[in-house]
């Protein structure tokens, strides 16, 4: 249904009714010009680095061209936007290519992002700036090398043309180059691809899209009906409490946790106005249109996932006879997150096993870091050379603190803790060898710190790509210590405290 749009943009704004895509080809750029690429991606999708340095590569993954069997589509879908239920939303920037099998049977879909408008662009362009099209690239690589469930990124390419955004710092529009990501996943559906149907009681079409899902996502379940989808539900709050306990372990937070934004394969989606937590502050967001409620800040993620978790159980209901199975999910979720979370907790402290006696230990730690704006990440990877024989705060420890002050006031509070964690490693059996191993497995050195981002962006926007290229090699081994690359695992200099786009981000650009 084509519905009235803006008669000086000449843009439409139609709702897609009783179909869950529209066939929609990529608008070609002037010229595109590939900027960086995941080696491993390309691998695993079946291109050589030879293929990647053909210019065909740049013209398919920027949108100029398609190889043979590319049916180009947008998704539609809905989603609640901060707690509100807004409609149809659906790919309004993103269009796959199509899928990859492999010769093992992996399936990827290729999706480009920022290629151009689809039906479900409503009155915005359809493209993305560079700043972001960076900032999606090296996250979605970053954290898959984290261990985090996430999309992927194969290409990052630059498209020649500039793009009309406000400017952040003075909420002026102005032009900044253009560029396009090929994001990799095997499934793009997220919880509001469930939630359009249901929000206008198509239920054929609901079960339609949960039985494919099914079938093509979750292919290890068995049986049909009601026993069925709940074992599929049940994997869905599973997953996504996986998820949301890595980004509790490494510091991530998304900052836009809309259920459009939440994948069914409970995969990290959509790197918008995410950020890492720098000082530990449970408190922060990064997501300026947030800033108010701060509904998408870093400690909430685990109870907002579960808001989400219970909208999708919403919208599969009516494949239901009685509650009680998606009830059963949401506490799944629940308990899952609990034992995951218990097990991280354990393992960053190098301890074999989780005790409840532990969770008093790890909440004094916890709000140690918090109050006296101890980084978050310095400080775990601190604790591998932490000697148990004596028992004070190392260099390493103090150099984690950004305020002076602060260190001093809490110096008696910080030697307290490591007299507990003193004795606690003391009823540990593991030799401290295996102790040391088991944190460098789950407290990184290096993480894609907001500045360290935006320094390889500045440079990329002066035409210097080696940023890129270089925090891409970084983070691609986090929890090996790389000689030289003292830089990367550093606490966020002064400067960039307050810098536009080092801490504060909006949703779309
Ligand atoms: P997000 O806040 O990134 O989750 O985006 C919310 C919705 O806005 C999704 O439907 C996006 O496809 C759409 N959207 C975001 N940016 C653009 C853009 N530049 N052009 C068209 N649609 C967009
Ligand atoms: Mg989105
Ligand atoms: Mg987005």
């Amino acid at each position: 249904r084509e519905l009235p749009g803006d008669p000086e943009t000449g843009s439409r704004m139609r709702q897609v009714d009783g179909a869950l895509y529209s066939r929609v080809d990529p608008t070609p750029v002037t010229a595109p010009r590939l900027l960086a690429h995941s080696a491993e991606m390309a691998q695993a999708v079946g291109f050589s680095e030879a293929d990647v340095a053909q210019p065909w590569f740049a013209e398919v993954f920027g949108g100029n061209r398609l190889l043979d069997g590319m049916q180009p589509l947008a998704s539609n879908y809905g989603g609640h936007q901060f707690g509100n239920w807004a409609g149809q939303l659906g790919d309004g920037r993103a269009i796959s290519l199509g899928e990859v099998v492999t010769a093992c049977g992996d399936r990827w879909e290729l999706q480009l992002k920022g290629a151009g408008p689809t039906p479900y662009s409503r009155t915005a362009d359809g493209r993305a700036v560079l700043r972001s099209s960076i900032r999606e690239f090296l996250c979605s690589e970053a954290m898959h090398h984290l261990g985090v469930p996430t999309t992927r990124a194969l290409s990052l390419v630059g498209t020649g043309e500039s793009v009309l955004r406000d400017m952040l710092y003075d909420g002026h529009p102005a032009y900044e180059p253009g560029a396009v990501v090929c994001r990799v996943a095997p499934s793009f559906l997220r919880f509001g691809h469930f939630e359009l149907p249901f929000a206008r009681g198509d239920h054929a079409l609901l079960r339609q899209l949960v039985e494919f899902t099914i079938r093509r996502d979750f292919p290890h379940l068995h049986g049909e009906g009601e026993a069925l989808y709940a074992a599929w539900f049940g994997e869905v709050c599973e997953r996504t409490a996986h998820t949301i306990a890595h980004w509790m372990r490494v510091g991530f937070v998304h900052g836009v946790m809309n259920t459009d934004n939440l994948s069914i394969l409970g995969l990290t989606i959509d790197y918008g106005p995410y950020g890492w937590i720098d000082n530990y502050d449970p408190e922060w967001t990064p997501n300026t249109t947030d800033a108010g409620r701060r509904r998408y800040r870093f400690g909430q993620q685990m109870q907002v996932a579960w808001w989400n978790l219970s909208r999708l159980a919403s919208a599969i209901s009516p494949l239901f006879a009685s509650v009680e199975p998606l009830q059963a999910g949401l506490d799944w979720y629940a308990s899952t997150y609990a034992t995951i979370e218990r097990r991280h907790a354990a393992d960053k402290l190098g301890l074999a096993e989780s005790r409840t006696e532990d969770d008093a230990l790890h909440a004094q730690l916890r709000g140690l870091m918090a109050q006296a704006q101890i980084d978050m990440t310095l400080f775990y990877r601190a604790l591998l050379d932490f000697d148990p024989a004596q028992p004070g705060p190392t260099p390493a420890m103090e150099d984690a603190f950004y305020d002076a002050d602060l260190r001093r006031q809490h110096d008696a509070a910080l030697r307290d803790w490591l007299a507990r964690y003193t004795q606690r490693l003391a009823q540990d059996p593991q030799t401290r060898e295996q102790q040391r191993d088991r944190m460098r497995q789950v407290n990184p050195r290096y993480v894609l710190r907001n500045y360290l981002a935006q320094e390889a962006i500045d440079q990329a926007t002066a035409g210097d790509l080696s940023g890129v290229h270089t925090l891409l090699e970084v983070m691609r081994r986090p929890y090996d210590d790389q000689p030289g690359r003292e830089h990367y695992a550093q606490k966020r200099p002064d400067w960039a405290r307050e810098k536009a786009g080092c801490s504060m981000l909006s949703c779309s650009s």
